[in-house]
């Protein structure tokens, strides 16, 4: 097992496992996986010999706590963060190409510690620098796809019934086009970190080991701008702002999540677009209430209405409807109004609840007492014998 075999494969994430999993943890996972990957389980699967032995070898790592260890250390000093500037180093307008006998002349190739010796470098270097590598220590450099882009947008209650587009403005960070992005002013160019001499990273011996880190005279960027550009002040980006037009259907909930495929950040070096999601806030009405594709709206009648029946003119979104009220209503009865509700771009259609509140009145005429005391008169008591009943047994 090679340096450059560490360096290319995550163990853990062959076992499934996160890199301050328990030795438990590991070997549950071990076992769980080669089981269902085992050939004998699985004859004539060359995908399942495959991942059997992708498993075996890492287990035979990870398993091993020294050598677990030593895995652990080196991908945290080769793995990640001091060869940024190398992996894209290709792509920038005026970077000197990286060199890699700069970053280790003299350092732990000589140092003796066994792991490194030989030809260990030369694998490992042409590894993350080709590019074409199979994504194991340097970053991938093919397409890749753009980030996703959350928004929120609050549309007015009729907007969200009946359906809206709205122009939405989305800022998001973008490569300047005064300077392309390398932040020197337009006709002057970028000059090489005297620092580093352009290789965007500092070696520091210690020990057997040399490190390398970030420069920190240019942030590992490599190259030192002298005249800014007016329009970024150096630093390459700017803030854009793009404008979509957004269609929001008929019938958009409140917190319901819009998803434009294709409209989030543009992908990189080919790669598709990400997508945007439009989070929907949807303001209150000041008479109607939305369950559903139905939508509510709350009516006071009086009781001389309920008990005598009338005709109700009441108002819809987006004109009147008449509600026959029977006589003898009781409070609280839901009348519907059909198809007066959400209606959908398919045609469904929700209905218009319209709940009856059967109002009493704080203060009467003297007449309207009157009237009312010859109507108690004549009136039946109100069916409380199931309630007189408990009463009794408490007096
Ligand atoms: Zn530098
Ligand atoms: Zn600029």
């Amino acid at each position: 097992m090679s340096s450059k075999d560490w360096i290319e494969k995550d163990y853990y994430a062959a076992l499934g496992v996160d890199k301050s999993a328990s030795s438990d943890e590991i070997k549950k996972s071990y076992r769980k996986l080669a089981r269902e990957s085992h050939p004998d389980h699985n004859p004539g699967d060359a995908g399942a010999e495959e991942r059997f032995k992708t498993v075996s070898e890492a287990y035979a790592v990870l398993g091993d706590e020294k050598k677990r260890r030593e895995y652990d250390e080196m991908r945290s000093l080769f793995g990640s963060g001091a060869f940024r500037r190398g992996a894209r180093g290709a792509g920038q307008p005026g970077g000197a190409p990286f060199d890699v006998s700069d970053l280790f002349g003299g350092g732990a190739g000589g140092g003796g510690d066994a792991r490194f010796g030989g030809g260990g470098f030369t694998d490992l270097f042409s590894t993350i620098f080709s590019g074409g590598g199979a994504g194991g220590g340097g970053r991938p450099r093919g397409p890749a796809r753009g980030r996703d882009v959350e928004a929120e947008v609050a549309l007015d209650f009729s907007d969200a019934v009946r359906g809206v587009t709205l122009p939405l403005s989305l800022r998001a960070p973008g490569v300047c086009d005064t300077c392309h992005g390398n932040g020197a002013k337009p006709g002057t160019t970028p000059v090489a970190c005297p620092v580093c001499h352009g290789a965007g990273v500092t070696t520091r011996n210690q020990g057997s080991f040399s490190f390398s880190e970030p420069c920190r005279n240019c942030q590992g960027v490599g190259t030192i701008v002298e005249e800014k550009c007016p329009e970024c002040h150096g630093t390459g980006g700017v803030t854009k702002t793009r404008t979509l037009n957004v269609r929001f259907p008929a019938g958009v909930a409140d917190g319901q999540r819009i998803r434009l495929a294709g409209r989030g950040e543009p992908g990189e070096r080919g790669g598709p677009a990400g997508d945007l999601f439009v989070h929907v806030k949807v303001r209150p009405d000041e008479l109607f209430g939305r369950t559903g594709d139905d939508l509510t709206l709350n009516v006071p009648i009086t009781y001389a209405e309920a008990v005598l029946g009338t005709d109700l003119r009441v108002p819809t979104l987006d004109g009147t409807v008449t509600l026959r009220v029977p006589p003898g209503t009781p409070a609280g009865r839901v009348l519907r109004a059909r198809g007066k509700g959400v209606v959908r771009n398919d045609g469904r259609a929700g209905d218009l609840l319209v709940t009856l509140d059967v109002v009493v009145p704080a203060k009467v005429s003297d007449e309207a007492r009157a009237a009312l005391e010859t109507f108690a008169a004549q009136t039946p008591p109100a069916a409380r014998e199931h309630l007189d009943a408990r009463v009794r047994r408490f007096s």
